[in-house]
């Protein structure tokens, strides 16, 4: 099932850069670990009652006149609304109910999205008495915290995870692959989304399981079926004051929680900028399939070594992703579109592969036998067993003597060893090693 997205929105102020940190508390750092990745502090992933979720802080609000904030207020409004499951509105319980409060209110009211009230700096316990005003946002019952004491936290999120959708609204029965297109504005998604639905649009009205993301486009391409998920704002071009580059990646984010297979697109004439790394970064993190596609390359002047210089150029800057095959395309031109089509389809096959645990045990003992596992204080790194565990991307566990000696550079060592033996060209592959006497759930 793919991760629920819960959006905060609030003006300047109100706490919610120091809501989205106490919530996701320490996990962040570790999703601060991908080398290569710059990140800043706009999404994370959180934990409650084991249940894990994205936490998205909208925020993007930069200072200017009262009607510029207010402008940019019902934008980042409209974004939590395009992109969220679960919406938190935080208020400021000291200042009060405002007008640009009511504005937000009125805006999120329309949706059929779960809105919870957040009246967030309460930090005593004792309610205030303006506390009472916030009824009148007609939002139901306000949620009173205190985001830097952490008080009520416990309390919201148990009212947030209850409003998740459930797994039976979760469309597990379809298994066509789910196409998201992704990128900063202007590297040509939406004229490579509007070419691939123009020639292959499949117009159906009721099949099980599309409600809920009806925006999504089916089609078929060589006899079989596929989504492009549209995602919000795409072809609607944003007339966004305050920071686009923010609101792109939360655009992205929801695009890719709902995705089998990312294809990040790159601006040939640009090449790779921080932007694209972010986004590309969070497709990888999230552990779905990625090929790289790189539009507009009939704008490049070409040799014969452009393409194989550009490669290279590509898999330096995106070195956490050079499991990812790169293609090279014009939309204008209608180059190689179908290649795209192509790679996504073996990469989510890729993605959804399972290797019997005989050969993979056999790769391993080849492996250890080629190159001598690391050791320690005269302590060696055993493998005793290996075993695929998951696919979605593909899990594997390892039981070994002392997880202490399996060192970053041998395990990456075996996951290359992996891909050779297997061939996961486009998805990540994640590891986990067990001691002896661990259990076995993940
Ligand atoms: P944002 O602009 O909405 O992201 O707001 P920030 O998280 O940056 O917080 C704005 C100010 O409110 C900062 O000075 C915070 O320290 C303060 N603040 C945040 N949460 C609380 C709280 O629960 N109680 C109090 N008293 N101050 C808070
Ligand atoms: P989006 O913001 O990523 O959806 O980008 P658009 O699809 O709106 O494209 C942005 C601009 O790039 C438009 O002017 C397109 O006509 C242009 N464009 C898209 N693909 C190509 C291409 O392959 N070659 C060239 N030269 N221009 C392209």
């Amino acid at each position: 099932m793919n991760k629920p997205i819960v959006a905060i929105v609030g003006r300047p102020n109100v706490g919610k850069s120091t809501f989205f940190n106490k919530v996701l508390g320490k996990r962040l750092s570790i999703v601060e670990d991908t080398p290569g990745v710059t990140r800043d502090r706009i999404y994370g992933e959180a934990e409650w009652r084991g249940i894990p979720f994205i936490l998205i802080d909208t925020g993007g609000i930069e200072p200017g006149t009262d009607d510029i904030i207010l402008a940019q207020i019902r934008e980042q409004a409209e974004i939590a609304i395009e992109t969220a499951h679960v919406i938190l509105f935080l208020v400021d319980g000291k200042e009060g109910l405002t007008s640009s409060d009511r504005e937000v209110a009125s805006i999120l009211m329309r949706t059929g999205k779960k809105v919870v009230l957040v009246v967030n700096k309460v930090d005593t316990g004792t309610l205030p008495d303006h506390f009472y005003d916030f009824y009148e946002l007609g939002l139901g019952e306000p949620v009173a915290v205190s985001a830097a004491n952490m008080l009520g936290l416990g309390d919201l999120l148990d009212i947030v995870v209850d409003n998740f959708p459930s797994a039976a609204e979760d469309d597990e029965e379809d298994d066509r692959v789910k196409i998201a297109v992704i990128g900063k504005p202007n590297v040509g998604k939406s004229s490579f989304i509007n070419t691939i639905l123009g020639e292959n649009r499949l117009i159906v009205s009721d099949i099980p399981g599309t409600t809920r993301d009806s925006v999504d486009s089916p089609f078929l391409w060589r006899g079989e079926e596929y989504v492009l998920i549209d995602t919000a704002g795409i072809r609607r071009k944003s007339k966004v004051t305050g920071d686009i580059e923010r609101y792109s990646v939360i655009r992205a984010i929801s695009a890719i929680e709902r995705s089998d297979v990312c294809l990040v697109m790159i601006d040939a004439t640009e090449g790779v900028t921080e932007q694209d790394k972010k986004i590309a970064g969070i497709a990888h993190e999230e552990g779905k399939g990625i090929v790289i596609v790189v539009n507009k390359w009939d704008l490049i002047e070409k040799d014969t070594h452009t393409m194989d210089e550009y490669r290279k150029d590509i898999q330096k800057e995106l070195v956490f992703i050079s499991y990812a095959p790169i293609v090279f395309i014009s939309v204008l031109q209608q180059q190689r579109l179908d290649r795209v089509m192509e790679l996504a389809k073996a990469v989510s096959e890729n993605r959804a592969k399972r290797i019997p645990t005989g050969q993979l045990n056999s790769l391993i003992i080849d492996a250890t036998m080629m190159r001598q596992p690391p050791s320690d204080k005269g302590k060696r790194l055993k493998i005793y067993y290996a075993a695929q565990i998951g696919v979605k991307p593909p899990l594997f566990s390892f039981q070994v003597n002392s997880r202490e000696l399996m060192h970053f550079s041998y395990s990456r060592y075996l996951e290359n060893r992996i891909r050779e033996g297997f061939g996961f060209e486009g998805t990540s592959i994640k590891f986990v090693f067990r001691e002896k006497g661990e259990k076995e759930d993940v």
